[in-house]
């Protein structure tokens, strides 16, 4: 029998509450009391990960040191708890009816009739427990994507409650996160909705041991003495969740709210000990007590939906703490921008950065841009396709190969300075087969990477087709794109810096999933910093 603790967190009457940022608050909270804490998430879609998945359906694909491609909501655990999450922190449907089909076809259920129920309840246990058996944590949160009374996250709670059963009422609580909205003719918030939530939950045969309200209003004394009533919880057990600013602010407001306390409780664990959030607090006050403010811009195909670059964005905040300074983002649409409104689009900005993509949308609004910011010095930023139109670019108006361009987009290109790596030529399915997760890459003594990172030897985590086409090397080297960073195994270029630039950066990688909020990214920290100087004497 596993040793962890368990929490479940379920979510009512809507979407997008922002249970992984509750879950991810709880769990740096529970860490700062001395606890083993970590997170996963269960997406009840059927896709096998979100990889394949189009940002503007789902965000962000975030991916994880050992390659996972996994929801964004994992990005928020690392980002908060400053600990690596993995392949097992994220499971599907799609995961969950592949092993157990695997399974059938092996003849493992030994003529049995394969059904919902136990077959798939138990992969879902089996995939719960996972990562308490490595026994290295003492507590694990379980996150239930999607919205009690799904029909499809109806195995997710059968399978909650036998593990509640199992694992016996004090080893195994669950926190619902619900919203209580406030009606402005009325002048009132409601409960309603919550209390048929928490039905549909009963229903099911799970009672929450905790409500997790979120509200625009302050919950008064009344409204949670009724939802207690209502829903079978302890009065102290309803904790509110209001509108915050930041999401940084949210384990300093579920802190004051009791909800670290109100779980040890129930999990029968001590609520003693010392919450330490020094270093929370102090990156916190340094967010909301900025010396400076600078514009960067972020140019990116999936800019409609803010969650498409959830991870860029977060680690500018990081690296905008590290510099006292308010980042503002502007995002700018790939395919709305062009050679002559460039320079009308970047006016206020002191930095730009290209975002990662796929595909030919937005491409030549991309190449317009750096066409401009090098030329005009403005500091830049390229990440994975934003270093590959980089190249491009360069290519282009620097080398003077008209033609140059990446064979994901002109397959016949003439001049394919981005081409299909060599280890992805005789791939023909799309999920799970691309260049992922963490590679080791060697930088150049002095370049603006060895001066940030500070060290010769990075890793960093990848999620690419295609490359820098080795022919190229010096041709660019001569003319001022220098590769500053390479894989030492496959001589791969990670990075490649303009040297006659003051800073002028694009990589293979995405450093972006790496920085945290204790951690902020050096590349980040540095380009920052450049954007600064950049503002001050322009
Ligand atoms: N489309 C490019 C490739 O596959 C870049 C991918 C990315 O930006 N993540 O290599």
């Amino acid at each position: 029998m596993a040793k962890s603790k368990f929490i479940f967190v379920t979510g009512g009457v809507s979407s997008s509450l922002g249970k992984g940022i509750i879950a991810a608050s709880l769990a740096k909270l529970l860490q700062s009391q001395n606890y083993k804490v970590t997170i996963q998430k269960f997406d009840p879609y059927i896709n096998i990960d979100p990889g394949t998945l189009n940002p503007y359906e789902h965000g962000e694909c975030y991916v994880t040191d050992d390659g996972a491609e996994t929801d964004l909501d994992l990005g928020h655990y690392e980002r908060f708890l400053n600990e690596n999450t993995s392949q097992s922190n994220n499971v599907t449907s799609g995961k969950i009816y592949q092993s157990v089909i695997d399974k059938e076809r092996n003849g493992d259920f030994l003529g049995k009739t394969v059904q919902v129920i136990p077959h798939i309840t138990n992969e879902i246990k089996l995939r719960m427990l996972e990562l308490s058996e490595s026994k290295k944590f003492d507590i694990v949160i379980t996150e239930i994507g999607g919205t009690v009374g799904d029909i499809e996250s109806l195995p997710y709670i059968e399978a909650v409650r036998q593990l509640i059963w199992d694992l016996g009422k004090e080893n195994a609580i669950v926190i619902h996160l619900t919203l209580i909205p406030f009606l402005s003719a009325a002048g009132e918030l409601k409960t309603k909705p919550t209390q048929h939530s928490v039905k549909a939950l009963m229903e099911s045969g799970v009672s929450p041991n905790i409500l997790v309200c979120r509200t625009e209003h302050q919950i008064s004394d009344n409204i949670k003495e009724k939802l207690a009533l209502f829903c079978n919880v302890k009065k102290d057990a309803v904790i509110q969740s209001i509108d915050a600013d930041s999401i940084y602010e949210v384990p300093i407001l579920m802190l004051k709210e009791g909800l670290n306390n109100v779980v040890l409780k129930e999990l029968n664990l001590s609520a003693q000990k010392k919450v330490r959030m020094e270093n929370w607090n102090n990156f916190l006050n340094k967010l909301q007590n900025p010396k400076y403010e600078i514009n960067i811009g972020l140019v990116g195909k999936y800019v409609e939906l803010q969650d498409s670059y959830k991870s860029i964005i977060e680690a500018m905040i990081h690296s905008g703490v590290v510099n006292n300074c308010k980042i503002n983002i502007k995002t700018i649409h790939a395919e709305k921008i062009n050679l002559d409104n460039v320079s009308k689009e970047t006016k206020d900005l002191s930095g730009i950065i290209v975002a990662p993509g796929f595909g030919e949308r937005g491409l030549n609004g991309k190449i317009a841009t750096i066409n401009y910011v090098r030329n005009n010095n403005i500091p830049f930023f390229g990440i994975c396709l934003g270093m590959q139109v980089a190249v491009i670019e360069h290519s282009r108006y620097v080398l003077n190969l008209d033609d140059a361009n990446t064979s994901e987009v002109d397959k016949n290109c003439k001049n394919p300075v981005i081409c299909i790596m060599e280890s992805q030529k005789n791939i023909e399915r799309l999920g799970g087969t691309m260049r992922l997760g963490s590679w080791k890459c060697k930088l150049k003594k002095n370049s603006i990477a060895h001066n940030s990172y500070n060290k010769l030897i990075i890793d960093e985590r990848h999620r690419h087709r295609y490359e820098l086409n080795g022919k190229y090397i010096s041709k660019l080297k001569e003319s001022g794109l220098e590769a500053t960073g390479i894989n030492p195994e496959t001589n791969l270029v990670e990075i490649v810096e303009n040297t006659n630039h003051p800073w002028f950066l694009g990589v293979q990688f995405h450093p972006e999933y790496k920085s945290t909020v204790l951690n902020p990214h050096p590349l980040f920290n540095s380009f920052i910093k450049a954007s600064m100087n950049y503002n001050i004497s322009n």
